[in-house]
């Protein structure tokens, strides 16, 4: 049986660690040809060598940065969308720089990026762009999470705009929409809260289920959004939260 990917290629950003790794390593597993690509180039590195993948820097913040890359990769069939950065604090003790961080690489990187990889796979007659959002968006406000949520649902709102503007083109675009999910960013949260173990609790009580996601649960959702088995939905949001918004 050919893999679930076999014959198309990939674009993952965020690919160094967490659940852009992980996804890249699943694309490459159902047999797409990955480019994986991060701004941490000494962790993606970890990925060199593995069957399938390539690894490139690319600083989605960056317009040169992805035009360079686009100038190696072409036209993908799927687009992983993952780069994000989660702020932390209420609306009024967040500063205008976590705000501006996080609008500038969790939204306007969505800018760059569309505006880039949309008109050439448009030329090569369509694709699956899958996007990065959160549970913590217009879907639940989360505490302490003012600016992070505020930009994952103006993710869902650009996945909804471009997934009707392209819909002609065979552009499909979903929004991955994960409550918590055991990763590198998440560890650094825990550490930095003070207190480990009762941060820890706290975020696995948040899931019904108990527990927090693997990055793999995730790219198993990913891999079913860039392959044709989804080729029936486009411009939604599809939730993997261990039932935290049950
Ligand atoms: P992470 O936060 O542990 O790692 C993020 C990666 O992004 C790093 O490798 C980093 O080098 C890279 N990066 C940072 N700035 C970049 C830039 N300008 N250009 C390219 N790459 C850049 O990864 P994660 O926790 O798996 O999160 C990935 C995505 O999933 C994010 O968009 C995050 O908001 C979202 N998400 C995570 C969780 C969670 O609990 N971990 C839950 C919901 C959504």
């Amino acid at each position: 049986m050919p893999g679930r990917l076999a014959g198309k290629t990939a674009v993952v950003t965020a690919a160094a660690q967490g659940i852009g790794e992980a996804t890249a390593r699943a694309f490459a597993a159902e047999e797409a040809q990955v480019w994986a690509t991060d701004i941490n180039t000494k962790k993606l590195s970890t990925l060199d060598n593995t069957h399938g993948i390539i690894t490139r820097s690319c600083d989605v913040t960056d317009p040169k940065s992805i035009t360079a890359l686009i100038a190696e990769t072409g036209a993908p069939d799927i687009l992983f969308n993952c780069a994000g950065y989660v702020a932390i604090g209420t609306i009024l003790d967040s500063t205008e720089e976590d705000w501006d961080f996080s609008f500038n690489l969790n939204v306007k990187s969505l800018f760059w990026m569309l505006r880039a990889y949309i008109p050439p796979m448009i030329a090569n007659g369509g694709g699956s762009i899958v996007n990065m959002a959160s549970l913590s968006s217009h879907l639940l406000g989360v505490p302490d999470r003012a600016a992070y949520t505020a930009t994952k649902a103006a993710v869902i709102g650009i996945t909804k705009s471009v997934a009707k503007d392209y819909l002609s083109d065979g552009i499909r675009v979903n929004a991955i929409a994960p409550a918590t999910v055991e990763t590198p960013s998440l560890e650094e949260r825990i550490k930095a809260s003070g207190n480990a173990e009762a941060a820890r609790a706290a975020f696995i009580a948040r899931q019904p289920m108990g527990r927090v996601g693997t990055p793999e649960e995730i790219a198993h959702l990913a891999v079913y959004l860039a392959s044709d088995e989804s080729s029936y939905t486009t411009g939604q949001v599809h939730v993997i939260d261990g039932a935290m918004s049950l």
